[in-house]
């Protein structure tokens, strides 16, 4: 079958993607051929591209998407051509108009669920779903500090941390994102390009500080999400969008307080198939139920992926970005 997909032969600027014909055989044992109706955007295709996180070039890209099976492998029990499915982990190589993936990272979308969500919430969803039941299981009447909140994960996460009862206060870099994070829930707003973010979470929580910090943002929030946490907090650094962490000396978390550090990632979270499905379905009952919706902030053909990626890493993006083949 003849098709395209983007492909980088060497990290650096989004210039490196580049538009190529493949030649997709038929699946082999435990492979599935797919045709993607919608790609997921997700700020880790930055990392891959850039070299943040290094790959063995050439390369694909993309973690994320949805579409139908048009051809199972050998072995395949579980899908069938026609199914529509879902994936947010496997090989690299989802910016492709067809591929072949292993079964075992896809799941079966439910009828209440359309592709082009599909596309959007997989990986950003599933984090959020780890992130506020497992690596810090949220109580109702928590306050919680989460960066990026009209983002991709932000969006999401604000939505289902109100569902569970829970006050959000986000930050943002704009007032227009201020607006949407609103809009979606977020109970209070911190301009982190021109507040303390520390200052006001005390403010906020009666010089407490909150339990728990959600930080995608990284380098330039570090400090300022340690300083933001109540004694034995947790601070739960999951994302580089400003750069890397820098190295610190764990006396640090004594000095602010006898606080806790864990830098997860969803693959170790959705590492069995048992996991994977209960992820999902976690995600996909609080988005039929109502109480997330998927805010698809833009669209991009999928062969101007290059764009996609600057616009993203210049923070002129909100919500979920989907590519289209
Ligand atoms: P977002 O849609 O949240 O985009 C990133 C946002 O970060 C920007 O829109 C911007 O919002 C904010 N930001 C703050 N500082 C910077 C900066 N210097 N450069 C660029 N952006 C900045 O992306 P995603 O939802 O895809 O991902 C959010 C984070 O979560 C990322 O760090 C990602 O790597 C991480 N992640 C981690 C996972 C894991 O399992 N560990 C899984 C999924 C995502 P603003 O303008 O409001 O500041």
């Amino acid at each position: 079958m003849q098709t395209h997909a983007i492909g980088i032969h060497m990290h650096g600027g989004p210039e490196q993607l580049q538009w190529e014909p493949r030649e997709l055989s038929s699946p082999g044992p435990g492979e599935v051929l797919l045709r993607h109706s919608a790609v997921g955007l997700n700020y880790i295709d930055t990392y891959h591209r850039s070299g943040l996180y290094p790959l063995s070039l050439p390369s694909g890209l993309g973690t994320e998407a949805a579409g139908q099976v048009l051809e199972v492998g050998e072995g395949v029990r579980d899908f069938r051509r026609g199914d529509r499915v879902a994936y947010a982990s496997g090989p690299l190589g989802a910016y492709a108009e067809a591929r072949l993936m292993p079964a075992a990272h896809l799941v079966k979308l439910p009828d209440a669920i359309d592709e082009r969500s599909a596309a959007a919430m997989m990986l950003q969803g599933m984090t959020v779903e780890y992130l506020i039941r497992r690596s810090y299981r949220v109580q109702a009447g928590e306050t919680v500090l989460l960066h990026a909140a009209a983002g991709g994960v932000g969006l999401i996460a604000t939505q289902w941390l109100k569902y569970l009862g829970v006050t959000v206060i986000g930050t943002v870099g704009s007032a227009a994102k201020a607006e949407l994070a609103r809009a979606h829930g977020c109970d209070h707003l911190i301009d982190y390009r021109r507040e303390n973010v520390a200052e006001r979470v005390r403010a906020l929580t009666g010089g407490r500080g909150v339990p728990v910090v959600y930080d995608g943002v990284g380098r330039d929030t570090f400090a300022a999400s340690l300083d933001s946490l109540a004694p034995r907090g947790l601070l739960v650094s999951f994302g580089n969008a400003s750069g890397a962490v820098d190295a610190f000396a764990p006396g640090l978390l004594a000095a602010k307080g006898s606080l806790y550090l864990t830098r997860p990632r969803l693959g170790d979270y959705i590492a069995t198939r048992e996991e994977l499905l209960a992820s999902a379905a976690a995600l996909f009952e609080v988005v039929r139920a109502g109480a997330v919706r998927i805010g698809i902030g833009q669209t991009y053909a999928l062969r101007d992926a290059a764009q996609a990626h600057r616009d993203l890493e210049a923070r002129r993006t909100t919500g979920s970005t989907l590519l289209l083949p």
